[in-house]
């Protein structure tokens, strides 16, 4: 048998360590994982509350249209609800935007180092892919519309981006918006918008009405922290809609999914306090790495991309020794540094703790 050719040069997924993996390697009780951006705060007790009833009939499909959390998320965003499509995470509505616009003869345009998951699966349907370096941290914009021609059909946004954190402000947005022909569709992918704090900050939902080609991806799995039911959307026109609800599987999000977005989408005090620790902690990390003369990219999310003067895999390594997994920036493309996502404050100390005694010696012996 013989799989694409493309498959060749591709593998699957490396997630970031797992607790239980890290607890029986270093021999540790307490593990605190910084390393996927999840919510340290965990997800709103009423959809805890709420989940016995949601197991009551698990030999019934579910609703293939999820109309009850489509009617409430569309009343919220004051979008029409064809305008909506659910995924299994919004990770699953990048692959259906690349089934369903790009095949051999396209190209797609996205930053490096982005979110994986659009050359990932742009790469499968045998698009060519065009790869513009961020610049500090930030899309380049300008470079990324020099790339489009005829054949272009998807232009990523990842805004705040993933792994730096660096937002998209309005006036760029619009720029691209108005810039970019109406023929190639620009992803705005928004997986952070909730942590977003600048009033600088594009309405994207708003823009909707006025670009036909522009999608919005937003998701459960962050702010709202229900990563593990795996539930995201896409928010377009009726048009691009259908056409990624003809590609979508027809069940392809869980009653229990959607059943606890639907509950978490209406408790906005769990979102409100989420929000307003990580500004808290974000701001206290921050300070502290000013303290330690580390640079970092700008963050409008719930994690910082720290630079070091060390790579990466060392400060990973010994942060994972001590208990706290992080990501190394040797795995998303930018070696000399790691991504933190923001924790708890009493983590975070401990945290900032260790990344002192590991960086103050080699400071003191002139190493770095
Ligand atoms: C986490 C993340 C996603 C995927 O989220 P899911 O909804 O859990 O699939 C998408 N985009 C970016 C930029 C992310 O960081």
């Amino acid at each position: 048998m013989k799989g694409k050719d493309i498959f060749k040069n591709m593998s699957p997924y490396k997630p970031g360590k797992q607790i239980e993996e890290v607890k029986k390697e270093y021999g540790l009780n307490k593990i605190v994982k910084l390393a996927s951006n999840e919510n340290p705060f965990g997800y709103s007790d009423q959809v805890e509350a709420a989940i016995p009833k949601l197991i009551n009939h698990l030999e019934i499909y579910p609703d293939g249209y999820s109309t009850e959390l489509r009617e409430v998320l569309a009343n919220k965003l004051e979008v029409d609800g064809d305008q909506i499509v659910f995924g299994c995470g919004s990770d699953e509505v990048v692959d259906i935007i690349c089934r369903t616009y790009l095949e051999p003869g396209t190209n797609t345009i996205m930053a490096t180092p982005t979110f994986p998951q659009y050359k990932h699966n742009a790469l499968i349907q045998g698009a060519e892919i065009r790869e513009v370096p961020l610049v500090n941290g930030y899309h380049d914009l300008e470079g990324m519309l020099e790339e489009v021609d005829e054949d272009t059909r998807v232009l990523w946004l990842c805004s705040p981006n993933n792994p730096t954190g660096c937002l998209i402000d309005r006036k760029s947005l619009e720029h691209v918006l108005q810039a970019c022909p109406s023929h190639v569709m620009v992803v705005v992918d928004e997986a952070y918008y909730e942590y977003i704090t600048t009033d600088e900050a594009p309405d994207t939902i708003a823009s909707l009405k006025d670009y036909a080609n522009l999608v919005v991806l937003r998701t459960f799995s962050k702010a709202y922290g229900l990563a593990g039911l795996r539930i995201g959307y896409g928010v377009a026109s009726k048009e691009i809609i259908t056409l990624l609800n003809i590609t979508r599987g027809p069940f392809n999000t869980t009653t229990i999914a959607q059943g606890s977005a639907l509950i978490a989408l209406k408790d906005e005090r769990f979102l409100k306090e989420t929000i307003s620790k990580n500004t808290t902690n974000k701001q206290a990390f921050l300070k502290h790495c000013d303290a330690l003369g580390l640079e970092y990219y700008d963050s409008e999310t719930n994690f910082v991309f720290v630079k070091l003067p060390v790579s990466g895999d060392e400060m990973f390594e010994h942060l994972l020794s001590n208990g706290f997994i992080v990501r190394s920036g040797e795995a998303l493309g930018h070696p000399n540094g790691v991504r933190i996502t923001i924790g708890k404050s009493e983590d975070m100390e401990e945290l900032q703790q260790l990344m002192h005694a590991y960086l103050a010696p080699l400071k003191e012996e002139n190493k770095l």
